[in-house]
């Protein structure tokens, strides 16, 4: 028989299945503490509870089933983890070293069905969807991860392999765990969701009036060269994307940034910085400009820093505000996908 996984279960849930064993109620409070506070991942460790207790919840449950495969650790300090699913499919999740306190980046199916042309994750095609609670280990693993190191993760964005929109129901079960104070009890402030554009989704979003950041893969701001890059685009074109973006933002009062990963010669040029300015100004938004990490397979090179420099000063001198994201984890495959890819090959293929 499988054992039950914790961190499926939410506070009343777990309270309901210690009844089971006959323990008094505040025996689940401690349950929890350990799960969600203490980020405890066996019962063993597990001090305030009857060692009877912890040997029969041992016999039946488990607090996740992620086994790591690999681990790598870029030269600037970004760790790259690689992840076994119980099924034998693997999901990647990256650490990445900010000043101001760390992020993780979670992964939120397997695979993707958005074949964006850039991207190393989209290249094995959709394999599945992620459950919340293997959404939510990757996290707790990398939070334990930062703790031994002495550090915390400050935000998590959800920007790894998968479209998290098109896993819906599984994503927003992970936003309520992360935002419940009896379990992770972390502000959906710090959460920052990431789409290539599925603009229902992004509209059903806006009415939930969560204070979650919302990230856009914009790439390009002319329809011809978006659905090149982004194949979702010839379905939501880029027009109808910014004013489901600007609802966004009138609904929940936040920015919404949009994403634009720099190609050489592709979307990288004087003109192209300006059609964006024509799309964006005026808006409330923000623009992280990302230079790309290379993958072998695909015929694309990040743009060399001047012509960076350039488009990013376009941008400022319209009034918009802009970032240009530090490359990091460069050294160790750090474009989702990348890792999966190098030890995993293709899992349609065994
Ligand atoms: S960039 Fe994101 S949405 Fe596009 S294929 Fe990759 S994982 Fe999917």
């Amino acid at each position: 028989m499988d054992k039950i996984n914790l961190l499926a279960l939410n506070a009343d849930e777990v309270k309901g299945f210690l009844t089971r064993f006959g323990e008094p109620a505040f025996r689940a409070n401690q349950l929890l503490d350990w799960i969600w506070r203490k980020n405890a991942d066996s019962f063993t460790e597990m001090s305030n509870l009857p060692l009877v207790l912890r040997r029969q919840l041992a016999d039946v449950a488990v607090i996740g089933i992620l086994k790591l495969l690999r681990t790598q650790e870029s030269k600037d300090g970004t760790v790259k983890l690689l992840f076994a699913l119980q099924d034998g499919q693997t999901v990647e999740t990256v650490i990445l070293p900010y000043d101001i306190g760390n992020s993780v980046c979670l992964s939120t199916q397997v695979g993707c069905k958005m074949g964006c042309a850039f991207c190393a994750s989209g290249m094995p095609g959709f394999i599945r969807n992620l459950a919340q609670e293997e959404i939510m280990e990757q996290l707790l693993f990398a939070r334990r991860i930062e703790q031994a190191r002495g550090r915390r993760v400050k935000n998590v964005v959800l920007m790894g392999s998968g479209e998290p929109l098109d896993n819906w129901d599984e994503v927003l079960a992970f936003l309520q765990a992360v935002n419940d104070p009896q379990r992770l009890g972390m502000s959906l402030r710090h959460i920052t969701l990431s789409t290539a554009g599925l603009i229902p989704k992004i509209l059903e979003l806006a009415a939930k009036k969560l204070p979650l950041n919302l990230a856009v893969s914009l790439h390009a701001a002319d329809n011809d060269l978006r659905s090149r890059l982004l194949p979702v685009n010839k379905k939501y074109p880029v027009e109808e994307l910014v004013a489901a973006c600007d609802q966004y933002t009138a609904v929940t009062g936040r920015r919404v940034t949009y994403e634009y990963i720099l190609l050489d010669n592709i979307n990288d040029r004087p003109e192209h910085a300006r059609r964006l300015t024509e799309l964006l100004r005026g808006r409330l938004c923000h623009v992280n400009l990302i230079p790309l990490n290379p993958v072998a397979e695909l015929p694309y090179r990040p743009s060399p820093p001047g012509r960076v420099k350039t488009f990013a000063t376009v941008l400022e001198e319209a009034g918009l505000n802009v970032t240009v994201r530090r490359r990091l984890g460069s050294d160790i495959a750090a474009a989702c996908g990348q890792l999966r890819n190098l030890f995993c090959g293709d899992p349609n293929e065994g």
